[in-house]
């Protein structure tokens, strides 16, 4: 069987997990969807001979040989948002599983662990890339005691009720971290290419901006007497997209995603209106130029209009720059395999950037059908994952060479 139609295999395995009605996935980190999906994974691992063990937050590694010393890690999950799409993490999960399997077929003596990290997805808490996160020193418990679903209940409870920690120990042994991801933007498609080396991935900076003006009467109030807070809002929209395009060059985007408009009615003229808007970059300078030009505008505007203004950052992350090194051995890896490639950042974040201060890290992107992600009509090529598997192996396989070259000289 080639490698397409092994993953093929593979998928359609995993598509039968967690699926709703209309064809889209409900594989919610840290339920028994997500073990299911995980023990699958494993049981396609046992069939090739290879062993898994759990760390102590229920990440799983499924690996060769015996275990034990020094290893490349290649992780990525298999949890999904609600009603997401068959490949985001699940194409990286199965790209390291093809080349645990082709390190069998070959009898090559390479470590390697496949690394499943729970709950990657942040759409039940707002804690994305938890299991990462955990084992790598990034969330304490603290923050897993205050993050709550719905229903009021915390993560803390959920992982402790699962017979998990929330203090685990530091991963350790890992020689570099590699992680294959579906590209969820168009860039690669627009480009007509199946590959993408990521250099950076970009962290967000969010705010709310709060607009305080008069409610009236709309039919009394003459427009000169007006403190409108929708219109000085909607001037802030505009803005917001002019200093995130003017930023193009250095991959910085703004969004105003969210609008709460008080009292939202067709006969009063709105007197508070809330913004919410997301900041992202790879580049800190850049992104806080954006940050900065928004909040001085946001100020300007207000005062001009005689409003009150409110701005509050809810949240921050550093972006994070992957190994240079690592990118250019991939970017090489990938020319000498003939496949035309694009060295690029990443608008959304992954289990990699936990890696960082602990080992160099590479990720590697494959196209999306049209960019869609985080919706069941999410699509990639398994044709794409093989392509940038065989990159990774074939890295890893120069890498092993080296190391057996420069043995004798130390
Ligand atoms: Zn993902």
């Amino acid at each position: 069987m080639n490698d397409v139609a092994l993953l093929d295999k593979w998928f359609a395995i995993l598509d039968n997990i967690g699926v709703n009605d209309d064809g889209s996935t409900s594989r919610m980190g840290y339920t028994d969807v997500e073990d299911a999906m995980i023990a699958a994974v494993v049981k396609i691992g046992s069939e090739y001979g290879l062993k898994h063990c759990v760390d102590e937050v229920g990440n799983t590694f499924i690996y060769n040989g015996t275990g034990e010393g020094d290893y490349t890690l290649i992780g990525s999950h298999l949890d999904s948002v609600l009603q997401g799409g068959k490949f985001d993490g699940i194409a990286g999960v199965l790209a390291g599983m093809l080349i645990l399997k082709k390190l069998q077929d070959e009898k090559l003596d390479i470590p390697v662990k496949v690394g499943i990290f729970r709950m990657e997805e942040s759409s039940v808490f707002g804690i994305a890339t938890v299991g990462s996160k955990l084992v790598t020193g990034n969330l304490t418990e603290a923050s897993l005691k205050k993050a709550t679903n719905a229903d009021n209940t915390s993560l803390y409870d959920i992982m402790i009720g699962r017979g998990y920690k929330a203090n685990p120990a530091k991963i350790t042994k890992l020689k570099q971290y590699l992680e294959l991801h579906i590209e969820q933007g168009r860039v690669l498609e627009v480009k007509g290419l199946t590959l993408g080396v990521v250099n950076s991935i970009a962290a967000p900076v969010r705010m709310w901006v709060k607009f305080t003006g008069n409610q009236d009467h709309s039919g009394a109030t003459p427009m000169d007497l007006r403190k409108d807070s929708l219109v000085a809002a909607a001037e802030l929209i505009v803005a917001v997209e002019q200093f995130g395009k003017a930023e193009l060059a250095n991959a910085s985007v703004a969004t105003v995603g969210i609008v709460r408009n008080t009292p939202n009615v067709f006969n009063v003229v709105p007197g508070e209106t809330t913004l919410g808007i997301d900041i992202r970059g790879i580049d800190k300078a850049s992104r806080e130029r954006v940050l900065q030009n928004t909040e001085a505008k946001a100020q300007k505007i207000a005062t001009e209009g005689g409003l009150g203004c409110s701005i509050s950052r809810v949240s921050e992350s550093d972006p994070v720059k992957l190994d240079d090194t690592l990118c250019a051995k991939l970017s090489k890896t990938a020319e000498k395999l003939g496949i035309a490639h694009l060295v690029m950042p990443s608008g959304a974040g992954h289990d990699a950037m936990n890696f960082t201060e602990i080992c160099p890290v590479g990720m590697l992107f494959i196209p999306c059908k049209e960019g869609i992600s985080h919706n069941k009509d999410e699509l990639a090529k398994t044709e794409d994952i093989a392509r940038g598997s065989d990159v990774l192996l074939e890295y890893l396989k120069n890498m092993k060479i080296k190391l057996y070259n420069h043995q004798n000289l130390s």
